[in-house]
């Protein structure tokens, strides 16, 4: 069967609640059910306090809209102040979370061990990881991006079995091209994008690689997603800048139909 591709939007820590609001609807309201429903999977991962209202809206006008968390704890309850557990999200009845995004990574604290934590609390209680792995800039320029990207991959599904690594989807976001308007070209992401496909098939099985959603993140925008969405191995996008319009998102969610 083929892969049904996903759109992901990730706000990141922008839109307030009638922010949330107004965008949320401002992309529901262009939902076209028969061209949609069964050709692309649409993603809003947005702020936790956005989660609620966004899945108010998409619910109330019955539009085949996930949302999704941008981060997530990996104990379901306790004394974590300011963290927020699987449990709470799935309760808002969120589909995913993005875990070990670069930003989170870089900026947070992020590494390969705690990524792992959180995707096992996911897929234990049924939800997706949408798993974001990608290198640097001095990685890609030293050659070692596939070697870098792949041990990202292993660690992030470590003890996980078959099953549970086919609940998650893999984003490939080069850091360098996150945010600065530089992407990989179709065939850079495409071939890191291969070796994330394969490297599934090594540590699951050839089934759970080929039915699992590769998408590619950085700077993917309406003047360059076709391109990248016509290689083998991408499966659709995660899109920061570019979720933050109804106009351009909806654009992106098109090519994917
Ligand atoms: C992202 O943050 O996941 C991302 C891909 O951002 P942008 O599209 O703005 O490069």
């Amino acid at each position: 069967m083929a892969r049904m591709p996903m759109m992901a939007g990730n706000w990141k820590m922008n839109n307030t609640i009638s922010e949330a609001v107004v965008l949320t609807q401002e992309i529901a309201n262009q939902y076209e059910k028969k061209e949609w429903d069964e050709a692309v999977e649409i993603v809003l991962c947005t702020p936790f306090v956005d989660l609620k209202p966004a899945k108010t809206v998409l619910d109330f006008d019955k539009v085949k809209i996930e949302v999704a968390a941008q981060n997530v704890y990996w104990e379901p309850s306790g004394a974590y102040t300011g963290e927020i557990s699987v449990p709470m999200i799935k309760e808002i009845g969120c589909a995913y979370s993005i875990i070990g995004h670069s930003e989170r990574r870089e900026l947070f604290g992020e590494t390969d061990e705690t990524v792992n934590k959180k995707v096992k609390a996911l897929v234990a209680e049924d939800l997706g990881a949408i798993v974001c792995v990608g290198e640097s800039l001095a990685v890609r320029e030293d050659g070692s991006t596939i070697e870098f990207v792949t041990a990202q991959v292993r660690a992030a599904f470590a003890g996980l079995d078959a099953d549970e690594v086919a609940q998650c989807v893999v984003a490939y976001e080069p850091i360098w091209a996150i945010g600065t308007g530089r992407t990989a070209t179709p065939e850079q992401a495409d071939e890191v994008c291969a070796a994330i496909r394969a490297t599934v098939a090594e540590i699951a099985d050839e089934a759970t690689a080929e039915d699992m959603r590769v998408l590619y993140g950085g700077s993917m925008n309406p003047g360059n997603v076709d391109a990248l969405l016509a290689m083998e191995n991408i499966d659709g996008g995660l899109i920061g800048g570019a979720s933050l319009k109804a106009e351009s998102f909806v654009q992106l969610i098109k090519a994917c139909l």
